[in-house]
């Protein structure tokens, strides 16, 4: 066979892109190698696919594809054994489609604030390969090529290149890259495997890097107990057929969970998993597990990773996945994903829309769907499950549409309902004299309990709302539901809580009444504190301190970033009802004190004890509390 040199220039108007390559892609230089192994992957399935359409008769082989390198040599090598391609081909595939589109890319892109992001996400194909090297070397047999015959390219990252023909013996390309002075932390095994796992974990063919010992058993020993020996095997680095990819019907839950491990090694076994599988009108495949939510949300958040292929893209999948949800594991799989534009594209492209819908619709099925099957089972679940339901109910009106049949409300009791049985619940004894529904709720069970148990007494129920979102799902369910408003169970006296038209007369007249105030106003002397007299039975509570349930929701709502007048109601200081029960003894009896002194120490008693009963007596306060117990004792 003759030899042929070809030498030549790329043809392109712009100057050397590859400066600006280099100066782009600068913290994401890594993706080098995801990008060569997929063309590899690539020329392999061609290959695959020509064989099984007849178009190629001859022998696959092995197809494993191999990534080495060597460190004397300072050179990293990716080998397939795919399609290859002709010394033509090269020139159209590498040097005017590859370079020009390389080219384009960066030019559309180098102006924009996002592109280093955009690039290196998505990388630049074949030519990334110059972001770590100084010369590229491609040698490739095309499998239309006569036995031996080959081609060799090589680049030194001008736009000069040299083609010749070289012999080789298989079908296939190697790529050789002659790493650069700056790149050689890639010429190390740990940092090599560690992008190999990271990008290829899951691509379609065999990708070879390096051996591994091991250790299997080889017959007995002497004394008939097994002998072992080691052995050394080629490391495969990935799983070509991963869960995802499969049938549903194939897999059984103890795959789901092998899988999830395979994901997140570390991670506690997830309560449940949607497996998703659409090819109309978008294509998308993916496994969605729902992890027990730790408190810690930034901590669970980005772990959904997005392939496309079977290619790992990302682990940020804003956009495409509902806010909602974002708290899920898993991953997703889409070849129409577009992936190499900006993020402002993302949002507005339709199919990552339709996407993020069908997400939120195959959730709310699979909720309803288990809350069918087994009431009982998404019980015990419904306390880690909530956290999702509540923030896809806040958040998306479909969702609420959807989720609205299976949310579930639980109370003190650790009983649960829906909506609409809850209703049927309390509405006979909680309807106030407005024909509101008057809902209770305790957001510290702990805390709030001396008020828990005087609902109880009077037979009211009160829901258990201590969630990080439940202060916003009240503003939610309040807007949905019909005549229904919530109050926290400490946010007045009982009998104000849902004010029914039987009042109780007090036993104090006017005057008494006025006295009490007064004695209870200069016992406590503190501005942020408004006493009332109030008649309630007798055997309610002698004082009870509540702050409004719509001053804590404004407090509620600064904290958690309203802005604007919120934040103003957030610097104030707490304000705070001081009801005193004009129909219990205690009253009668400070009345009746005649010495003043004394008078002002038993309504300081009181109405400290009301601040104990609630966790809200401390520092000096508690301190001279206990010392007028031990006087009033002994
Ligand atoms: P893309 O893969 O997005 O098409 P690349 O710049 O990575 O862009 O590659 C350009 C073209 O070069 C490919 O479309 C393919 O035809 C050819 N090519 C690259 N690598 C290989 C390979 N290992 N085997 C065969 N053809 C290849």
């Amino acid at each position: 066979m003759a030899e042929t040199i070809e030498k030549g220039s790329i043809s392109i108007n712009t100057e050397n892109i590859f400066p600006i390559i280099k100066k782009f892609l600068y913290s994401d230089h890594e993706i080098f190698l995801r990008e060569l192994v997929s063309n590899a992957v690539d020329a392999t399935q061609k290959l695959k696919k020509l064989a099984s359409m007849g178009e190629f008769t001859g022998e696959l082989g092995d197809l494993t594809i191999e990534v080495s390198f060597d460190k004397k040599k300072k050179t990293i090598t990716v080998s397939d054994r795919g399609i290859g391609m002709t010394g033509e081909e090269i020139k159209k595939y590498i040097n005017q489609i590859a370079f020009s589109g390389a080219t384009e890319f960066i030019e559309k892109f180098k102006d924009k604030a996002d592109a280093k992001d955009i690039i290196g996400k998505f990388g630049l194909g074949f030519y990334s390969a110059f972001m770590v090297s100084d010369r590229v070397v491609l040698h490739s047999r095309s499998y239309k090529a006569m036995e031996t015959e080959g081609a060799r390219w090589e680049c030194d990252g001008s736009t000069e290149f040299e083609l010749t023909s070289a012999p080789k013996d298989q079908r296939g390309t190697d790529v050789i890259l002659h790493v650069n002075e700056e790149a050689e932390e890639f010429l190390d095994e740990f940092r090599l495997k560690g992008i190999l796992e990271k990008y290829c974990k899951f691509l379609p063919v065999e990708i070879k890097f390096g051996t591994k010992e091991e250790r299997v058993e080889d017959g007995v020993d002497k004394d008939g107990k097994p002998a072992y020996k080691n052995i050394t095997r080629d490391r495969i680095i990935n799983n070509p057929s991963p869960l995802w990819a499969k049938s549903p019907k194939d897999i059984t839950d103890e795959d789901y969970l092998k899988f999830y491990k395979e994901l997140y090694p570390f991670a506690e076994d997830p309560l449940f998993w949607i497996h998703l599988n659409v090819d109309y009108p978008f294509n998308l495949t993916g496994v969605l597990y729902f992890p027990k939510v730790k408190n810690d949300f930034e901590m669970n958040k980005n772990k959904i990773q997005l392939y496309s292929r079977q290619v790992f893209i990302t682990d940020e999948v804003k956009d495409v996945v509902p806010d909602f949800l974002m708290l899920l594991h898993g991953v997703l799989d889409s070849p129409d994903i577009p992936l190499n534009v900006s993020r402002s594209y993302l949002q507005s492209d339709s199919n990552v829309k339709k996407i993020s819908q069908h997400i939120t619709k195959k959730v709310a099925d699979k909720l309803q769907e288990m809350f069918k099957k087994d009431r009982r089972d998404f019980e015990k679940k419904w306390d880690d499950i909530n956290i999702f339901v509540k923030y896809g109910m806040i958040s998306d009106e479909k969702f609420y549409e959807r989720a609205k049949d299976f949310a579930l409300l639980k109370n003190t009791q650790k009983k649960y309902y829906t909506f609409e049985e809850y209703r049927e619940y309390v509405k006979d004894l909680q309807t106030d004299k407005e024909k509101h529904v008057i809902y209770l709720y305790a957001s510290d069970i702990g805390k709030q309990h001396g008020f828990i148990e005087t609902a109880n007494q009077k037979a009211y129920d009160v829901i258990v709302f201590d969630g990080v979102l439940d202060s916003h799902f009240v503003n939610t369910l309040e807007q949905k539901l019909d005549k229904v408003q919530f109050r926290r169970v400490d946010s007045d006296t009982i009998d104000k809580l849902i004010v029914k038209d039987e009042k109780v007369e007090s036993v104090l007249s006017q005057a008494d009444q006025d006295k009490l105030k007064g004695i209870f106003e200069k016992a406590i002397s503190n501005q942020s504190m408004t006493v009332t007299i109030e008649s309630l039975a007798p055997d309610y509570l002698p004082v009870t301190v509540t702050m409004s349930e719509w001053a804590r929701r404004m407090k509620d709502m600064a904290r958690t970033g309203g802005g604007g007048m919120y934040s103003f109601m957030g610097a104030m200081p707490d304000q705070y009802a001081v009801s005193i029960n004009s129909n219990h003894k205690v009253a009668q009896k400070i009345l009746q004190e005649e010495n003043e002194e004394q008078q002002t120490r038993l309504a300081k008693q009181a109405y400290d004890l009301a601040l104990l009963s609630q966790g809200m007596l401390t520092g000096p306060d508690l301190t001279n509390f206990i010392k007028r117990s031990v006087d009033l004792v002994s």
